[in-house]
Protein backbone atom coordinates (compact mmCIF):
# COMPACT_ATOMS: atom_id res chain seq x y z
CA UNK A 1 0.00 0.00 0.00
CA UNK A 2 2.86 2.28 0.86
CA UNK A 3 4.42 1.52 -2.62
CA UNK A 4 1.11 1.95 -4.47
CA UNK A 5 -0.08 5.45 -2.27
CA UNK A 6 3.98 6.55 -3.02
CA UNK A 7 3.88 6.15 -6.98
CA UNK A 8 0.23 8.10 -6.62
CA UNK A 9 1.92 10.90 -5.28
CA UNK A 10 5.06 11.26 -8.00
CA UNK A 11 5.12 13.93 -10.17
CA UNK A 12 7.29 12.42 -12.31
CA UNK A 13 5.28 12.29 -15.96
CA UNK A 14 6.45 8.04 -16.33
CA UNK A 15 4.94 7.50 -12.64
CA UNK A 16 2.06 9.14 -13.81
CA UNK A 17 1.51 6.97 -16.27
CA UNK A 18 1.41 3.62 -14.12
CA UNK A 19 0.06 5.59 -11.61
CA UNK A 20 -3.46 6.16 -13.84
CA UNK A 21 -3.09 2.35 -14.42
CA UNK A 22 -2.80 1.04 -11.14
CA UNK A 23 -6.19 3.25 -10.45
CA UNK A 24 -8.07 1.65 -13.47
CA UNK A 25 -7.07 -1.85 -12.37
CA UNK A 26 -7.70 -0.84 -8.69
CA UNK A 27 -11.35 0.98 -9.15
CA UNK A 28 -13.44 -2.01 -9.35
CA UNK A 29 -12.40 -2.97 -6.31
CA UNK A 30 -12.89 0.36 -4.44
CA UNK A 31 -16.37 1.75 -3.14
CA UNK A 32 -17.23 -0.81 -0.47
CA UNK A 33 -15.58 1.38 2.78
CA UNK A 34 -17.03 4.43 4.77
CA UNK A 35 -15.47 7.26 3.99
CA UNK A 36 -15.52 9.71 6.86
CA UNK A 37 -14.17 13.08 6.92
CA UNK A 38 -13.21 14.68 10.63
CA UNK A 39 -12.51 18.35 11.13
CA UNK A 40 -11.97 20.96 13.91
CA UNK A 41 -9.53 23.05 15.00
CA UNK A 42 -6.26 22.19 16.25
CA UNK A 43 -6.56 21.40 19.87
CA UNK A 44 -10.28 20.41 19.71
CA UNK A 45 -9.35 16.47 20.02
CA UNK A 46 -9.07 15.17 16.62
CA UNK A 47 -6.20 12.75 17.15
CA UNK A 48 -7.53 11.93 20.14
CA UNK A 49 -10.94 11.22 19.14
CA UNK A 50 -9.40 8.94 15.63
CA UNK A 51 -7.78 6.87 17.72
CA UNK A 52 -10.26 5.79 19.99
CA UNK A 53 -12.53 5.43 17.17
CA UNK A 54 -10.12 3.78 15.58
CA UNK A 55 -9.65 1.16 18.17
CA UNK A 56 -13.16 0.94 19.16
CA UNK A 57 -13.85 0.00 15.03
CA UNK A 58 -11.06 -3.29 15.31
CA UNK A 59 -11.53 -4.24 18.52
CA UNK A 60 -15.03 -3.75 18.97
CA UNK A 61 -16.35 -4.01 15.63
CA UNK A 62 -13.70 -6.17 13.95
CA UNK A 63 -12.98 -3.49 11.34
CA UNK A 64 -9.71 -2.55 8.89
CA UNK A 65 -9.58 1.49 9.60
CA UNK A 66 -7.68 3.79 7.28
CA UNK A 67 -6.42 7.00 8.68
CA UNK A 68 -5.74 9.64 5.73
CA UNK A 69 -5.29 13.29 6.39
CA UNK A 70 -5.08 16.69 4.46
CA UNK A 71 -3.08 19.38 6.81
CA UNK A 72 -2.93 22.54 5.05
CA UNK A 73 0.04 24.07 6.06
CA UNK A 74 1.93 21.24 4.63
CA UNK A 75 0.59 22.62 0.68
CA UNK A 76 2.48 26.28 1.83
CA UNK A 77 4.91 25.57 4.07
CA UNK A 78 6.06 22.24 3.94
CA UNK A 79 5.50 22.16 7.45
CA UNK A 80 2.13 20.38 9.26
CA UNK A 81 -0.35 21.00 11.81
CA UNK A 82 -1.34 17.32 11.56
CA UNK A 83 1.62 15.58 10.94
CA UNK A 84 3.04 15.03 14.56
CA UNK A 85 4.72 11.46 14.44
CA UNK A 86 3.61 10.19 18.57
CA UNK A 87 -0.14 10.72 17.35
CA UNK A 88 -1.93 7.86 17.29
CA UNK A 89 0.72 5.88 18.64
CA UNK A 90 -2.01 2.93 20.32
CA UNK A 91 -3.96 2.95 16.77
CA UNK A 92 -0.99 2.96 14.56
CA UNK A 93 0.32 -0.37 16.39
CA UNK A 94 -2.61 -2.11 15.17
CA UNK A 95 -2.11 -4.51 12.90
CA UNK A 96 -5.75 -3.46 10.86
CA UNK A 97 -4.69 0.16 11.19
CA UNK A 98 -3.32 2.22 8.21
CA UNK A 99 -2.49 5.63 9.00
CA UNK A 100 -0.79 8.00 6.44
CA UNK A 101 0.18 11.37 7.05
CA UNK A 102 -0.50 14.29 4.36
CA UNK A 103 0.65 14.49 0.91
CA UNK A 104 2.86 17.65 1.38
CA UNK A 105 3.87 20.56 -0.72
CA UNK A 106 1.85 21.64 -3.71
CA UNK A 107 -1.63 23.60 -4.08
CA UNK A 108 -4.16 22.23 -1.65
CA UNK A 109 -6.46 20.52 -4.96
CA UNK A 110 -3.07 18.91 -5.76
CA UNK A 111 -2.87 17.35 -2.02
CA UNK A 112 -6.30 16.25 -2.35
CA UNK A 113 -6.18 14.52 -5.51
CA UNK A 114 -3.49 12.44 -3.89
CA UNK A 115 -5.61 11.82 -0.52
CA UNK A 116 -8.62 10.87 -2.93
CA UNK A 117 -6.39 8.50 -4.73
CA UNK A 118 -4.67 6.85 -1.43
CA UNK A 119 -7.99 6.57 -0.34
CA UNK A 120 -9.43 4.38 -3.57
CA UNK A 121 -5.80 2.30 -2.77
CA UNK A 122 -7.17 1.80 0.96
CA UNK A 123 -10.51 0.23 -0.19
CA UNK A 124 -9.08 -2.17 -2.73
CA UNK A 125 -6.91 -3.01 0.24
CA UNK A 126 -9.49 -4.21 2.05
CA UNK A 127 -9.98 -1.14 4.52
CA UNK A 128 -14.01 -0.85 5.76
CA UNK A 129 -13.52 2.81 7.06
CA UNK A 130 -11.87 5.07 5.30
CA UNK A 131 -11.16 8.22 8.02
CA UNK A 132 -9.66 11.44 6.26
CA UNK A 133 -8.79 14.18 8.79
CA UNK A 134 -8.72 17.92 8.25
CA UNK A 135 -7.50 20.92 10.26
CA UNK A 136 -10.84 23.22 10.76
CA UNK A 137 -9.92 25.85 8.77
CA UNK A 138 -10.70 27.13 4.98
CA UNK A 139 -10.86 25.61 1.78
CA UNK A 140 -9.31 22.07 3.53
CA UNK A 141 -12.48 21.23 5.08
CA UNK A 142 -14.38 21.62 1.61
CA UNK A 143 -11.70 19.39 0.21
CA UNK A 144 -12.56 16.85 2.82
CA UNK A 145 -16.42 17.74 2.54
CA UNK A 146 -16.11 16.73 -1.41
CA UNK A 147 -14.56 13.58 -0.78
CA UNK A 148 -16.47 11.77 1.97
CA UNK A 149 -19.98 9.99 2.45
CA UNK A 150 -20.05 11.72 5.53
CA UNK A 151 -18.33 15.01 7.40
CA UNK A 152 -18.43 15.08 10.97
CA UNK A 153 -17.31 18.39 12.79
CA UNK A 154 -15.58 18.32 16.38
CA UNK A 155 -16.25 21.14 18.54
CA UNK A 156 -15.13 22.57 21.79
CA UNK A 157 -18.45 22.65 24.49
CA UNK A 158 -18.17 26.62 25.15
CA UNK A 159 -20.71 28.68 23.38
CA UNK A 160 -19.76 31.16 20.65
CA UNK A 161 -17.69 28.48 19.28
CA UNK A 162 -20.34 27.70 17.35
CA UNK A 163 -21.40 30.73 15.83
CA UNK A 164 -18.02 31.13 14.60
CA UNK A 165 -18.49 27.90 12.61
CA UNK A 166 -21.84 28.93 11.35
CA UNK A 167 -20.34 32.29 9.73
CA UNK A 168 -17.10 29.86 8.10
CA UNK A 169 -20.14 28.15 6.24
CA UNK A 170 -18.59 24.83 8.00
CA UNK A 171 -21.57 23.69 9.34
CA UNK A 172 -24.18 23.59 6.24
CA UNK A 173 -21.13 21.16 5.47
CA UNK A 174 -21.84 18.87 8.77
CA UNK A 175 -23.80 15.64 8.52
CA UNK A 176 -22.66 15.57 12.39
CA UNK A 177 -21.30 17.42 14.82
CA UNK A 178 -19.44 16.16 17.88
CA UNK A 179 -19.23 18.33 20.88
CA UNK A 180 -15.46 17.16 22.56
CA UNK A 181 -14.43 16.78 25.78
CA UNK A 182 -17.85 16.60 27.17
CA UNK A 183 -16.14 15.43 30.89
CA UNK A 184 -14.40 18.99 31.24
CA UNK A 185 -18.07 20.47 32.09
CA UNK A 186 -20.92 18.25 30.72
CA UNK A 187 -23.64 21.08 31.19
CA UNK A 188 -21.67 23.14 29.02
CA UNK A 189 -21.82 20.55 26.93
CA UNK A 190 -25.26 20.15 26.73
CA UNK A 191 -25.79 23.77 26.47
CA UNK A 192 -23.76 24.29 23.17
CA UNK A 193 -25.62 20.67 21.78
CA UNK A 194 -29.16 22.41 22.15
CA UNK A 195 -27.26 26.03 20.59
CA UNK A 196 -26.26 24.17 17.75
CA UNK A 197 -29.03 21.95 16.83
CA UNK A 198 -31.27 24.90 16.86
CA UNK A 199 -28.55 26.56 14.29
CA UNK A 200 -28.85 23.22 12.53
CA UNK A 201 -32.52 23.82 11.64
CA UNK A 202 -32.52 26.65 10.34
CA UNK A 203 -29.18 26.04 8.03
CA UNK A 204 -30.94 23.34 7.16
CA UNK A 205 -34.15 25.17 5.79
CA UNK A 206 -31.08 26.82 3.04
CA UNK A 207 -29.93 23.97 0.20
CA UNK A 208 -27.75 20.84 1.52
CA UNK A 209 -28.92 18.27 -1.01
CA UNK A 210 -28.17 15.70 1.33
CA UNK A 211 -30.23 17.24 3.99
CA UNK A 212 -33.17 18.61 2.37
CA UNK A 213 -35.87 16.62 4.29
CA UNK A 214 -38.56 17.95 2.62
CA UNK A 215 -37.46 15.82 -0.02
CA UNK A 216 -38.69 12.94 1.59
CA UNK A 217 -36.53 10.60 4.32
CA UNK A 218 -33.35 12.01 4.42
CA UNK A 219 -30.95 12.99 7.05
CA UNK A 220 -31.24 15.37 9.62
CA UNK A 221 -27.49 16.51 10.65
CA UNK A 222 -26.94 15.95 14.53
CA UNK A 223 -25.41 16.80 17.17
CA UNK A 224 -23.73 14.36 19.88
CA UNK A 225 -21.21 15.05 22.72
CA UNK A 226 -18.48 12.63 23.81
CA UNK A 227 -15.10 12.63 25.61
CA UNK A 228 -12.43 11.62 23.08
CA UNK A 229 -10.27 11.06 26.34
CA UNK A 230 -12.35 8.95 28.25
CA UNK A 231 -13.64 7.53 25.02
CA UNK A 232 -16.69 8.06 26.02
CA UNK A 233 -19.56 8.65 23.48
CA UNK A 234 -17.37 6.54 20.73
CA UNK A 235 -20.22 3.76 20.72
CA UNK A 236 -23.05 6.41 20.29
CA UNK A 237 -20.69 8.04 17.35
CA UNK A 238 -20.78 4.97 15.88
CA UNK A 239 -24.73 4.56 15.95
CA UNK A 240 -25.27 7.55 14.80
CA UNK A 241 -23.04 7.48 11.60
CA UNK A 242 -24.49 3.57 10.83
CA UNK A 243 -27.56 5.36 11.14
CA UNK A 244 -26.35 7.91 8.96
CA UNK A 245 -25.17 5.00 6.35
CA UNK A 246 -28.02 2.88 5.93
CA UNK A 247 -30.34 5.60 5.21
CA UNK A 248 -28.62 7.45 2.60
CA UNK A 249 -28.16 4.73 1.16
CA UNK A 250 -32.16 3.57 1.14
CA UNK A 251 -32.73 6.85 -0.15
CA UNK A 252 -30.23 6.77 -2.98
CA UNK A 253 -28.55 10.08 -1.62
CA UNK A 254 -25.19 8.35 -0.91
CA UNK A 255 -24.72 6.94 -4.54
CA UNK A 256 -26.00 10.95 -5.44
CA UNK A 257 -23.24 12.06 -3.65
CA UNK A 258 -20.64 9.84 -4.69
CA UNK A 259 -21.43 10.53 -8.13
CA UNK A 260 -21.40 14.73 -7.78
CA UNK A 261 -18.03 13.81 -6.13
CA UNK A 262 -16.57 11.73 -8.78
CA UNK A 263 -18.19 14.39 -11.38
CA UNK A 264 -16.43 17.38 -9.85
CA UNK A 265 -13.28 15.71 -8.69
CA UNK A 266 -13.06 15.05 -12.99
CA UNK A 267 -13.63 19.01 -13.59
CA UNK A 268 -11.76 20.17 -11.40
CA UNK A 269 -8.79 17.89 -12.87
CA UNK A 270 -9.70 19.60 -15.96
CA UNK A 271 -10.08 23.07 -14.73
CA UNK A 272 -6.36 22.73 -13.27
CA UNK A 273 -4.92 20.78 -16.39
CA UNK A 274 -6.06 23.63 -18.73
CA UNK A 275 -4.48 26.33 -16.41
CA UNK A 276 -1.31 24.66 -16.69
CA UNK A 277 -1.32 24.41 -20.23
CA UNK A 278 -2.54 27.51 -20.89
CA UNK A 279 0.52 28.98 -18.86
CA UNK A 280 2.58 27.12 -20.56
CA UNK A 281 1.78 28.02 -23.60
CA UNK A 282 4.27 30.00 -25.38
CA UNK A 283 2.22 32.62 -26.81
CA UNK A 284 0.80 33.49 -23.17
CA UNK A 285 4.42 33.11 -21.47
CA UNK A 286 5.29 35.87 -24.21
CA UNK A 287 2.24 38.34 -23.17
CA UNK A 288 1.96 37.67 -19.76
CA UNK A 289 4.30 39.59 -17.95
CA UNK A 290 3.29 43.16 -19.65
CA UNK A 291 -0.47 42.50 -19.74
CA UNK A 292 0.16 41.47 -15.49
CA UNK A 293 1.75 44.91 -14.94
CA UNK A 294 -0.87 46.77 -17.11
CA UNK A 295 -3.92 45.29 -15.56
CA UNK A 296 -1.72 45.87 -11.60
CA UNK A 297 -0.95 49.83 -12.90
CA UNK A 298 -4.80 49.76 -14.10
CA UNK A 299 -3.69 50.67 -17.91
CA UNK A 300 -5.45 47.49 -18.78
CA UNK A 301 -8.80 46.17 -17.92
CA UNK A 302 -8.64 42.37 -16.05
CA UNK A 303 -10.99 41.14 -18.50
CA UNK A 304 -9.61 42.92 -21.76
CA UNK A 305 -6.05 40.92 -20.35
CA UNK A 306 -7.45 38.17 -20.31
CA UNK A 307 -9.25 38.17 -23.47
CA UNK A 308 -5.95 38.93 -25.21
CA UNK A 309 -4.34 36.09 -23.07
CA UNK A 310 -7.36 33.66 -24.34
CA UNK A 311 -6.49 35.00 -28.08
CA UNK A 312 -3.05 34.07 -28.14
CA UNK A 313 -3.63 30.66 -27.14
CA UNK A 314 -6.86 29.53 -28.43
CA UNK A 315 -7.44 32.08 -31.75
CA UNK A 316 -9.74 34.94 -31.52
CA UNK A 317 -13.38 33.15 -32.60
CA UNK A 318 -12.83 30.67 -29.20
CA UNK A 319 -11.74 33.85 -26.93
CA UNK A 320 -14.83 36.04 -28.05
CA UNK A 321 -16.82 33.02 -26.81
CA UNK A 322 -15.17 33.44 -23.00
P1 LIG B 1 -6.16 17.83 17.70
O1 LIG B 1 -5.19 18.95 17.57
O2 LIG B 1 -7.52 18.25 17.30
O3 LIG B 1 -5.71 16.56 17.05
O4 LIG B 1 -6.29 17.54 19.29
P2 LIG B 1 -5.60 16.42 20.19
O5 LIG B 1 -6.27 15.11 19.97
O6 LIG B 1 -4.13 16.48 20.00
O7 LIG B 1 -6.03 16.91 21.63
C1 LIG B 1 -5.60 18.14 22.17
C2 LIG B 1 -5.56 18.03 23.68
O8 LIG B 1 -6.90 17.85 24.18
C3 LIG B 1 -4.76 16.85 24.19
O9 LIG B 1 -4.07 17.27 25.32
C4 LIG B 1 -5.81 15.82 24.53
O10 LIG B 1 -5.40 14.95 25.56
C5 LIG B 1 -6.97 16.70 24.98
N1 LIG B 1 -8.27 16.05 24.77
C6 LIG B 1 -8.72 15.46 23.63
N2 LIG B 1 -9.96 14.96 23.81
C7 LIG B 1 -10.31 15.25 25.10
C8 LIG B 1 -11.49 14.98 25.88
O11 LIG B 1 -12.47 14.39 25.43
N3 LIG B 1 -11.47 15.45 27.15
C9 LIG B 1 -10.42 16.11 27.68
N4 LIG B 1 -10.50 16.51 28.95
N5 LIG B 1 -9.30 16.37 26.98
C10 LIG B 1 -9.24 15.94 25.70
Amino acid sequence: MAKAITLLESTRTDHRAQADELLTALLPHTGRALRLGISGVPGVGKSTFIEALGLYLIREQGLKVAVLAIDPSSTVSGGSILGDKTRMEQLSNEQDAYIRPSPSGGTLGGVAEKTREAMLVCEAAGYDVVIVETVGVGQSEIAVHGMTDMFCVLQLPNAGDDLQAIKKGVMELADLVVINKADIDPHAAIRAQAQITSSLRLLAMHGNPDHDWKAGLVWRPKVITLSALKGEGVDEFWAVVSEFRSMQTGNGRLAARRERQALAWMWERIDFGLKQAFRQHPEVRALLPQLQQDVAAGRIAPSTAARSLLAAQTGPAQAAAN
